[in-house]
């Protein structure tokens, strides 16, 4: 049997645009893929239609194939289709959206990726106080991670070396019949002699039984930089869990959340608090001192006629993490005298003559509200 050219092999013309060499890819595929077509060399002839794709389907790799031939560019790419690990069970890279029509109708094992998988990422919660959020901090967290096999250095075998999986051939997947409304179909799992690596320790590992990994707690110093909020997350790259061998380590993310604090709240960059004022004091105006929230001492002054609930605003002493720093809010809260000295009653009861009001009635109890005393009243004539 003579080389049959790419073009010859996908049956297109030599001078077949991208998508004629996309669409003929799409039905040979399909027509020859090793779980649909059971004619004894179908999966021959599949790797041939997935070779030919790789190389027409790829502008620069088709150009350097029409100038070369067939027999020369074929002997001198040897070696990167089969065998070379991107080839495994008639899934290929090369797929490209089309795998996603296999998987549905096989219920595959999953998308198959090329190469050892990376470690997972973990995540982790990490509350800090309102004061730690706006200046920053320092925290050590530990956590339960996946780690390298220090005695193998991660590779789960005694001399570094591997062998060839024997159960799955090096493809690091199973065959398994199964049926369905199309038919018998042949499913494809992940193989459990070597869990998919396609390849087994030379000599398992005795520290860690060959898995390359081991359990271990880990204690990491986190850099909590100021002006952190709740919700935010941290990364610290390569602290999650430990990849395959070969392949990078995950991320650690940890997630802040920020406890609620006794006199502050958060809003945005401002931080903001409440403070009691006195009638006379928001009459008149006033200076207050307050305290910031790294516990310095400052001087606000309220102006006169101030009303209750309203919002003042100191510049600067707010989250300090950007270039502009936020600022504190005090709202001013008015509150009203419940215990009065005679001096003061007699003060209050002359502001109350000035201003033409009329005293309470006689009788009206001391602190108690209309509606107290109408309360009062109701449980007396339930009781
Ligand atoms: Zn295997
Ligand atoms: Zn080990």
């Amino acid at each position: 049997m003579g080389p049959d050219s790419y073009y010859d092999i996908l049956g297109v013309p030599r001078s077949a645009d991208e998508k004629e060499i996309k669409k003929a890819y799409r039905s040979l595929a399909r027509k020859y893929h090793p779980d649909v077509c059971k004619d004894p060399g179908a999966e021959e002839r599949f790797k041939k239609i997935n070779e030919a794709y790789s190389v027409l389907s790829d502008s620069q790799k088709r150009a350097q194939y029409d100038r070369m031939g067939h027999t020369a560019y074929s002997s001198a790419s040897k070696g990167s289709y089969s065998g070379g690990g991107g080839f495994s069970g008639g899934f290929s890279a090369d797929f490209s959206g089309f795998g996603d029509i296999f998987e549905t109708f096989f219920g595959g094992g999953g998308r198959q990726r090329a190469g050892p998988r990376p470690g997972a990422d973990l995540l982790m919660k990490q509350q800090v106080t309102l004061e730690e959020a706006v200046f920053g901090t320092e925290k050590e967290v530990s956590l339960d991670h996946i780690e390298p096999c220090p005695a193998c250095d991660g590779s789960g075998s005694e001399t570094r070396k591997f062998t060839t999986c024997s159960t799955c051939g090096g493809s690091g997947q199973m065959r398994q019949m199964s049926q369905s409304i199309f038919g018998n179909f042949v499913r494809m799992s992940t193989c459990t002699t070597c869990g998919g690596r396609g390849r087994i320790p030379e000599s398992r590992c005795k520290t860690c039984g060959g898995s390359g990994h081991q359990r271990a707690r880990q204690t990491v110093k986190v850099r909590i930089p100021p002006g952190v909020d709740t919700g935010m997350r941290l990364r610290m790259e390569g602290y999650g869990d430990a990849g395959e061998y070969g392949a990078p380590g995950g991320d650690l993310f940890i997630e802040i959340s920020v406890a609620p604090h006794r006199t502050f709240t958060r809003r945005g960059d401002d931080l903001e608090t409440a403070v009691d004022i006195t009638p006379a004091q928001a009459t008149l105006g006033s200076e207050i001192e307050v305290q910031t929230i790294d516990r310095r001492t400052v001087v606000l002054g309220i102006p006169a006629g101030v009303q209750h609930n309203t919002g003042l605003r100191i510049p600067g002493e707010g989250v300090r993490w950007q270039t502009k720093p936020g600022d504190m809010l005090v709202r001013v809260r008015i509150v009203v005298p419940d215990r009065l000295t005679d001096e003061e009653r007699d003060l209050y009861a002359r502001l109350l003559e000035i201003e033409g009001k009329r005293p309470p009635p006689k009788g009206a109890k001391k602190g108690k509200s209309f509606f107290q005393d109408v309360v009062d009243k109701v449980k007396e004539t339930v009781k």
